[in-house]
């Protein structure tokens, strides 16, 4: 008898050591090993060298600690907008050397760039605990991108925006290198011998253009076929110097939608047999926007942030990133595997499950 209470009192101990050891000390489908205690079998390697091992390689990096990363993704991001980049500062214009110290406290503050596509189709690819910043710049003015040339040979201006995020770039490329130009013709960049050189460098360099309208039209006076003709010209004109890059987003010049009748035409629409479309709509507004899987999350009415600042402008960039500092729930940090979404659970109620699709969501408690 005292033997098989014994024994049963053995059996006890050793589920509750068993259950406490399995139990996750994380809410992370932890993998059963330690990265490098995998022990490959010979022979077992040949038969899915592919996929499998990626993903194990995915689940590997990704094990991370929640405490610490305190992941949210559902936070905020910023959509930073620029317009002049030059050699004085004003309401619509920085200082070339304050766009560079933008990009210095936004890396410090653990900022790194993602596209705006990468943005609003949630493929947000950012190290785990940082939080991804956009970048726009509007009207295409010529210190955004300015190109020297000497001697037949051409270099990028090192003042000019683009020249600038290059330098940056390489110094430390883990903050990225992605913009969206906002552009409008004639002369976008207002050098006409380089549109095409401009755009070609822009793309393959993975940043992109978009619409502006065509001649930075107020949409909001324009009817049905203004809208189009605005729209469309603008992204037929691209189209001849870049065959096949789709232009799929919209600044609105002066934060001025078409009115209510013609807005489907905004979204989509023809000019002269050539179709567009855009998926992005930004406005001039002084928010950030929502995370991609935030029920309010709306590309077709995105608020941007002031690129600035200016002590006279309540809500620039330096206003928020003292406010995401001091309210750390609000701001997105990224898990690092764009394939799941990871948030605290007091931020559960901002999600909308349908816009989660086939990624992972992970929900966990903050100490
Ligand atoms: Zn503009």
């Amino acid at each position: 008898m005292r033997g098989h209470i014994k024994a049963i009192l053995a059996i006890i101990v050793l589920v509750l050591i068993a259950s406490a050891c399995s139990a996750p000390v994380q809410p992370v489908d932890t993998p059963p090993t330690e990265p490098g205690d995998e022990v490959v079998q010979p022979g077992e390697t040949g038969e899915d060298e592919g996929s499998s091992g990626e993903e194990d390689e995915d689940e590997q990096q990704n094990e991370i600690d929640y405490q610490t990363v305190k992941p949210n993704e559902t936070g905020k991001i910023m959509v930073l907008m620029y317009h002049v980049i030059g050699d004085s500062e004003g309401e619509w214009s920085r200082r070339w050397d304050n766009f560079r110290k933008d990009l210095e406290v936004l890396y410090e503050k653990g900022y790194r760039l993602i596209s705006l596509n990468d943005y609003i189709s949630n493929n947000i690819e950012v190290e785990a605990g940082y939080t991804p910043v956009v970048l726009t710049f509007d009207d295409g003015t010529q210190g955004q991108f300015n190109i020297l040339e000497k001697d037949g040979k051409l270099t990028v201006d090192p003042k000019c925006a683009v020249g600038i995020m290059e330098d940056f770039y390489s110094a430390r490329p883990d903050f990225g290198l992605a913009a969206t130009f906002f552009i409008y013709y004639p002369v976008p960049f207002r050098q006409k011998d380089f549109i095409e050189y401009k755009f070609k460098y822009l793309i393959e360099k993975g940043m992109d253009i978009g619409n502006h309208t065509y001649g930075h039209a107020n949409l909001g006076q324009l009817d049905a076929e203004g809208v189009q003709s605005q729209l469309g010209r603008m992204a037929a004109e691209t189209d001849k110097y870049l065959p096949g890059y789709t232009i799929n987003t919209l600044a609105l010049p002066y934060g001025a939608n078409a009115k209510e009748q013609y807005r489907e035409y905004v979204y989509r629409g023809e000019y002269k047999g050539f179709e567009y479309q855009n998926e992005v709509v930004l406005l001039v507004g002084s928010n950030p926007a929502p995370s991609p899987v935030d029920a309010k999350f709306n590309p077709l009415s995105m608020p941007r942030i002031r690129a600035t600042d200016d002590p006279a402008i309540t809500s620039d960039m330096y206003d928020w990133m003292d406010y995401f500092d001091k309210n750390p729930l609000e701001r997105y940090i990224s898990d690092g595997n764009p394939e799941r979404v990871v948030i605290p659970r007091e931020m559960e109620a901002r999600v909308d499950e349908s816009k989660v699709g086939d990624k992972q969501l992970i929900v966990y408690d903050l100490e």
